[in-house]
């Protein structure tokens, strides 16, 4: 008698094909059998190049190594993301995001002293490319990787998402999980409400016990099946549309993002190895499609390019139940934040990572269905709250869109916390800890982003005194950056060395 039991993913976009990819490895060997189904004739989304450090623990967990899957992807190493003119003040047009590494230990206790000096009035030094090696890192187009080969600090990639899916799908395939071409039309339900089968355009019907809905926007299973509710972040995060339109690539190659504030929302820059993706995310109650297209063209001096542009809409939010009766949502139908920082195949792989321990510890039922979804909107609205905090305390008056992001008092009581805390110059590590948000983003990265925009209440007054040496600091990050390799170098090192 065979009694494996079907986890069946509805999707084949980059979510589905992570989800099948992490569920045949983990759930494989405890009976489980993995199909996925991918509609031939509805496209994947398309976009996602960029990622946060979390994604090379993925590749990891699959024993694939970089020289496996970046060159046949065309990605690039990320040292973080560079904002420009999301702030009119001459001395905060622009500041680096670093992801923080064990490295930085040192430099960043010296630059949060100066972030507090600052509150309290003193005219000291936060650029935060002074005291960070990725931020050095990233100013001369180097990689994060030594030039003894061996990783340096933490990182994250750029890549082609489409190329990525279909590495991803070709890896799945060979380890087992059978993949169906085909359109799902129809669900049948259990009486207790739980999916029973679908229905395929091909005229099979696919029963299973778990069904992972990555459907992507139209969440097909969790919301239009299940009628999960979905909770909009609209009243906080105000852009629902995007443009891409990629163009050649960069000489010499970068090693960062860049997200530049536009009049109505901010563009991406994502080096990859073939060319650069750009893109612009924008607020439809403020532009219009062509309005926001003839700016983004007019931003890469791109008016005459002959290069259709992608106008994409976006749903932000999130359901209220990620694992609700036996469907989890992976991927879009899930939710979305906006792509300011890249967190959408993190989430992707927590969301994944999470169920399977959930899903393990309650013996494969749903005993510990509550947490994990208490866990992930958690997640969600914590990465939510980091976002807001851009908008909120941008610096830009040149129009309704930068005011009004400004002026919006729809934020979470978490959000106000952090922001009181700092306008008073209050202890924000200890905020960052009691909140127990910093596994979200730790306190550092808050420092970086306040100081980056400069908002500073106290009037700066008292003398200019540095309390850390930091042409000392300068001086070893520069020492220290020249032992990597240039993104350049380091690429065709992988290029070398490429395992299929
Ligand atoms: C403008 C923008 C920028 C972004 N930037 C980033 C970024 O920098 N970093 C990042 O991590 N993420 C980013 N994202 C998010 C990222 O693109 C997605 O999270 C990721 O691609 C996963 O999408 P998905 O697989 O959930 O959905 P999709 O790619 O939309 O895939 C949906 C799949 O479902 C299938 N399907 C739908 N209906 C049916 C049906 N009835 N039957 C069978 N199959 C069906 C489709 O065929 C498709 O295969 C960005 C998103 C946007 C909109």
């Amino acid at each position: 008698m065979n009694t494996r039991q079907n986890i069946v993913i509805v999707g084949g976009g980059t979510a589905g094909w992570m989800a099948a990819n992490m569920l045949q490895q983990q759930l494989g060997s405890s009976g489980f059998n993995c199909i996925l189904i991918e509609s031939p004739d509805i496209p994947t989304i398309g976009v996602g190049e960029g990622s946060t450090p979390q994604l090379k623990s993925f590749f990891s967990a699959l024993g694939i190594t970089e020289s496996q899957w970046m060159p046949q992807c065309h990605a690039t190493y990320k040292n973080g993301i560079s904002f420009k003119n999301w702030s009119v003040d001459k001395d905060h047009r622009e500041y680096f995001h670093p992801f923080p590494s064990a490295v930085d230990q040192h430099t960043a206790r010296g630059f949060l002293q100066h972030c507090i000096a600052k509150q309290q009035g003193r005219n000291v030094d936060t650029q935060t490319d002074r005291f960070f090696l990725a931020a050095q890192l990233a100013k001369q187009n180097r990689s994060p990787i030594l030039k003894s080969g061996a990783v340096g600090i933490s990182y994250g990639y750029h890549f082609d998402s489409v190329l990525l899916g279909k590495y991803l799908q070709k890896l799945t395939v060979k380890q087992g999980v059978q993949h169906i071409k085909s359109t799902v039309v129809g669900i049948k339900l259990h009486l207790n409400g739980d999916i029973k089968s679908l229905q395929l355009a091909d005229g099979q019907v696919i029963e299973a016990e778990l069904f992972v809905d990555c459907s992507g926007f139209k969440a097909l299973l969790i919301q239009q099946t299940l009628g999960t509710e979905f909770i909009s972040y609209r009243s906080q995060l105000f852009n629902d549309s995007a443009i891409a339109l990629p163009s050649t690539q960069l000489t010499p190659l970068t090693s960062q993002t860049v997200a530049t504030a536009l009049n109505h929302g901010w563009a991406w820059e994502i080096p990859l190895s073939n060319r650069t993706g750009n893109g612009y995310v924008y607020s439809s109650d403020y532009c219009s499609a062509e309005q926001a297209e003839t700016e983004l063209r007019q931003k890469l001096n791109m008016i005459n390019y002959p290069v259709a542009a992608k106008h994409l809409k976006m749903k932000v939010g999130r359901v209220a139940l990620h694992w609700n009766n036996n469907c989890l949502a992976v991927g879009l139908s899930q939710g979305f934040i906006e792509p300011l920082e890249a967190t959408a195949l993190h989430l992707v792989q927590h969301t994944i990572e999470s169920f399977i321990s959930a899903f393990s510890a309650g013996n494969f039922s749903t005993q510990h269905q509550a947490q994990f979804n208490q866990r992930i909107n958690a997640r969600f609205d914590g990465i939510r709250d980091y976002i807001v905090c851009h908008y909120k305390v941008n610096q830009r008056h040149d129009s309704a869109y930068w005011r009004d992001n400004r002026a919006n008092t729809n934020m979470s009581n978490s959000l106000q916390a952090i922001l009181e805390c700092w306008d008073k110059g209050g202890d924000l590590l200890a905020e960052i800890n009691q909140q127990q948000i910093a596994g979200y983003y730790s306190a550092v990265s808050w420092y970086c982003l306040l100081a980056g925009y400069g908002r500073f209440v106290a009037t700066q007054h008292k003398p200019t005194e540095a309390l850390v040496n930091i042409s000392e600091i300068e001086r070893s990050l520069q020492q220290l950056s020249q032992q990597f390799l240039d993104q350049n170098q380091a690429l065709d090192f992988l290029a070398a060395t490429t395992e299929i």
